[in-house]
This record gives C-alpha cells, sequence and structure tokens, in this order.
C-alpha cells in the first residue's frame, strides 16, 4: 500500500472516534509496552548494530524512558483528558466554560538517529494517548533500528492508526508534501527549516526538536569534583552524540589547571577505551571524517586518538580554544571538548548571549547571585544548575528548544497537549437574558455596557 492509501485510511479511522476513547488509548499503549519489553533483545542487538551502544546505555537512555512515558500515560491519561473547567466572567453569567483536549487527527513523527528509539517512540507514545493516529518515520541512518521499529510498529497495529514507514531524504521529502494534522521532528536545525517550509504550505502545526551548541560554565565557586564527574559523563554519553550534550565548556581562569586535571581523571576512571563496551562508537564514515577534521592537534590537552576502522575517537580535550575557532562555528556532536577560558563571569554570559539561543545550558557553582545571573539572562531550551543532560529525565519539566535550537516542547504532560487541541467551549443557561447587548442600541445601554465591561 502507498504512503498516500495508509494517510487516507487513518484519516478515515479518525473520523470512526475510535481513537478518542480512553479504553482505546490505553489498550494500544499496553501493547506497546508489552511488545517493547518482549522484543528487548533484538532492540539492543539493532542498535548496537547500527553504533555499538551498550545494553546498559541502551537500557538507562532510551527504553526505560519508553517504558516510562508509557507507563505515565497509562497513570494520567484520565485526568490529562478530562475536561478542565475555568471561571466564567461576568458578561457569561449563567454559563459555564471549559477546555477540551481535542485530538489533532494524523500526525508525522521523523526521528534522529541519535537515540533512535527514545526520540522516535516517545512522541509516537505521547501522540498515542492524546488520541490519534500516526505515522513515523526514524532516521535511515540508524538502518537496524529503523528496520526493528517498522517491523514491530508494523506487524502488530492496524496500518490505519499506527504505521512505520522506513524512508531517507527522498521517502521523507515526499512525505513532506502530504496534509498532516501535526508533524513532530526531531533533527538539525537545517532539516528543521526545510519541514517548517513544507509544513506551511498546509498550515500544518510543528514541534521542532533541534539541536545547537549548548554551553557548560565553571566558575570558581563550583564543587569542582563533582562538576568534573557530571560534565565527563554528560559529553561522552553515546560518544557526544547527544543534543543536550554540553557542547563546549567555559572555565574560569583561577580553576582551570586543576580543572581540566579532574576531567582527564574521570575520562580515565570511565575507561572510554577503544574496545570498551560501555563507549559507543561514531555512527558513520561522514561524521567520523567531520570530527576528526575538527581536532586541531596544537589544542589537544588530552585524547585525540582515533580509529577509522572502528569508528572510536578517543574523548579529547582541546584547550586554550578561541571563539573564532572552527570547531566553535557549528555543532559538534561527537567526543570533542573545546575549552575556552574566562576572566569575568558576566562578560562570559554576554558572550553566550550573542550566539544562537542552545537547547541546553549547564552552570556548576554554588553562588547564588551566578545562578540567578544565568536563569534570568541567558534563553536556552532547558538546562541544569550542577549537573548535565539530567532535566530531560524529569518528565514534570517541559522538554524543547527555543529559537534555532526548536519550536515546542514535550514529555509528561506537555506531550499530551503537543498533541492536542485545547478546545474553549463556552455553555450558556438559556433563560435570564439581559438585554442590553442586542439592537435597537441606546445610550442607556451603552453606558450599562461600560460598566459591565
Ligand atoms: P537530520 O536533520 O539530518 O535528520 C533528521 C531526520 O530528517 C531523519 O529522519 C532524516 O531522514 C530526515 N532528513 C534528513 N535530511 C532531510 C531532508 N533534506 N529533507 C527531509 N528530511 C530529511 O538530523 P540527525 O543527523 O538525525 O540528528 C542530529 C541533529 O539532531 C543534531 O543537530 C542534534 O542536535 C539534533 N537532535 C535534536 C534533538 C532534540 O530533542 N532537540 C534530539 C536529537 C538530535
Amino acid at each position: 500500500m502507498e504512503i498516500e492509501k495508509i494517510l487516507q485510511s487513518q484519516r478515515d479511522f479518525f473520523k470512526t472516534q475510535q481513537t478518542k476513547s480512553l479504553a482505546f488509548r490505553k489498550m494500544y499503549l499496553e501493547k506497546l509496552k508489552s511488545l517493547i519489553i518482549s522484543n528487548e533483545n533484538m532492540l539492543y542487538e539493532a542498535i548496537n548494530k547500527d553504533f555499538g551502544k551498550s545494553e546498559f546505555d541502551t537500557f538507562t537512555t532510551e527504553l526505560s524512558f519508553i517504558l516510562n512515558d508509557i507507563n505515565y500515560y497509562i497513570k494520567n491519561l484520565k485526568t490529562l483528558s478530562k475536561p478542565k473547567k475555568v471561571s466564567t466572567n461576568l458578561v457569561n453569567q449563567l454559563g459555564n466554560s471549559k477546555i477540551y483536549a481535542d485530538p489533532l487527527g494524523c500526525i508525522l513523527v521523523i526521528g534522529a538517529w541519535n537515540y533512535p528509539y527514545q526520540l522516535s517512540l516517545s512522541p509516537i507514545i505521547a501522540a498515542m494517548a492524546a488520541g490519534n493516529c500516526c505515522i513515523l518515520k526514524p532516521s535511515e541512518i540508524a538502518s537496524n533500528t529503523m528496520k526493528a521499529m517498522v517491523s514491530i510498529i508494523n506487524e502488530n497495529f492496524p496500518p490505519e492508526y499506527l504505521y512505520g514507514y522506513e524512508g531517507g531524504i527522498d521517502e521523507t521529502t515526499a512525505l513532506l508534501t502530504l496534509k498532516f494534522d501535526k508533524i513532530f521532528f526531531t533533527g538539525s536545525t537545517k532539516v528543521g527549516k526545510i519541514v517548517y517550509k513544507a509544513a506551511a504550505e498546509h498550515l500544518t502545526p510543528v514541534t521542532l526538536e533541534l539541536g545547537g551548541k549548548s554551553p557548560a560554565i565553571v566558575t570558581q565557586h563550583a564543587n569542582l569534583e563533582m562538576a568534573a564527574k557530571r560534565i565527563v559523563w554528560g559529553k561522552f554519553l553515546n560518544a557526544g552524540q547527544t543534543c543536550v550534550a554540553p557542547d563546549y565548556l567555559l572555565v574560569e581562569e583561577t580553576i582551570q589547571e586543576q580543572f581540566l586535571e579532574m576531567l582527564r581523571k574521570y575520562i580515565k576512571q570511565f575507561k572510554y577505551e577503544v574496545d570498551s563496551e560501555q563507549y559507543t562508537r561514531i555512527i558513520n564514515q561522514r561524521n567520523f571524517q567531520r570530527l576528526i577534521r575538527l581536532i586541531n592537534k596544537e589544542k589537544i590537552y588530552s585524547g585525540g586518538h582515533f580509529d577509522e576502522e572502528k569508528l572510536y575517537i578517543e574523548p579529547t580535550i582541546l584547550n586554550s580554544i578561541d571563539w573564532n575557532d572552527e570547531i566553535m562555528q557549528e555543532e559538534i556532536f561527537g567526543p570533542l571538548l573545546p575549552i575556552i577560558n574566562f576572566q569575568n563571569y558576566n562578560a562570559a554570559l554576554n558572550a553566550i548571549i550573542e550566539l544562537e539561543k542552545p537547547l541546553a545550558a549547564y552552570l556548576f557553582t554554588n553562588d547564588s547571585e551566578e545562578k540567578e545571573n544565568f536563569t534570568r539572562k541567558l534563553s536556552f531550551g532547558g538546562g541544569c544548575i550542577n549537573d548535565t543532560i539530567m532535566h530531560l529525565s524529569n518528565d514534570h519539566l517541559p522538554f524543547g528548544g527555543v529559537g534555532n535550537s526548536g519550536i515546542g516542547n514535550y514529555h509528561g504532560k506537555y506531550g499530551f497537549e503537543a498533541f492536542s487541541h485545547q478546545k474553549a467551549v463556552l455553555e450558556k443557561a438559556t433563560w435570564g437574558e439581559p438585554d442590553i447587548k442586542y439592537p435597537p442600541y441606546s445610550e442607556k445601554k451603552l453606558s450599562w455596557i461600560k460598566k459591565l465591561l
């Protein structure tokens, strides 16, 4: 069946109203959960084939997220979808006002390859919970995980409700010409713009989960041991191929030597070695070559080794980096950590403000004024004080970018809202209507209206 026909069948199915029943949504969320559990080993094998990701990392950063999402929505489905009563203003008295979370219809989810399961299935789960039909187009770059997800979906779900579609740029370009009720895209800012333009043709709303250069700042008031440990973990997890990984570090000059030593110590302690099971490979030759070119040998503080055949790049710290260096011109998306020194904290913040708004930002300090300036002055999608990445594991927080790093957000109730229309309904009583809003108008009516409004 062609994809256009699938989409038409989803439109027809949505109109039957079946996806709106809570029992229907719950049944299919439970089904997806049991499929993920029963296919766990197949999912581990596929991602390991794609880029050597370990079972530990896949469980903690992918499958546990998805299972938590499903559990969250099953538990909160009734509350989330219940019409919300709000107050009714004076002129509408003898009425009541409610907001209905209305499913949007047919959703297209386009995934990225770096956390292929989480970034494809988390939005799908939120869209299912909100009562929609969906087509998932995972990233073709992680081809084994794409095939694994598509086969799980297409062998177990009716295509008129949920369908997995394999494809690369050509297929996605064709998909984008069709009219969806929402497009949820995760990927680069460059492709995000293509998606946004295509969506505009049909006035389709979008959520764009994009990337950018996320800074981490370490001041002299930080707990340096803790900062080093958490930065090394957040940066080299998935070999730096994480959208919210600290892209570069700004380190206060007075602590620089001591801090670099600590970073080196944790890199060694975490054993990110060439044949290590806990260290992920670079996804493909293209990205490997791009990253190798960014290593300026003269600025290597530690690391710098690589193995082309194994697509391995050692965690590499580059010191004395300047804002004009090549590595500072694009999102790194790999295990290279450039360090820029600063003398004045506010000047460092101002330097970040001059750049595109990042997806994440991190500050390491115990000084309350520094914390206050960071949260108030800097615009970024989300972030942490004294940690990296962990903000997105709290599903009470919205996850998304701002400016160049994205539009909209999801996770928890925000995911449900991303796939719902907030439908406003005012219900009026059919008795007790004062006459003053109706023609013929008079001075007296106007003076009453002025008092009332
Ligand atoms: P990408 O933009 O190259 O690809 C994403 C998706 O778009 C894929 O499914 C791909 O098939 C499709 N695509 C690629 N080129 C296209 C084109 N010309 N027309 C239509 N569709 C096209 O991104 P990627 O390499 O998969 O992921 C890396 C980027 O994604 C990084 O910038 C990273 O920061 C960002 N990212 C963001 C998040 C987030 O949650 N905000 C998460 C992961 C990755």
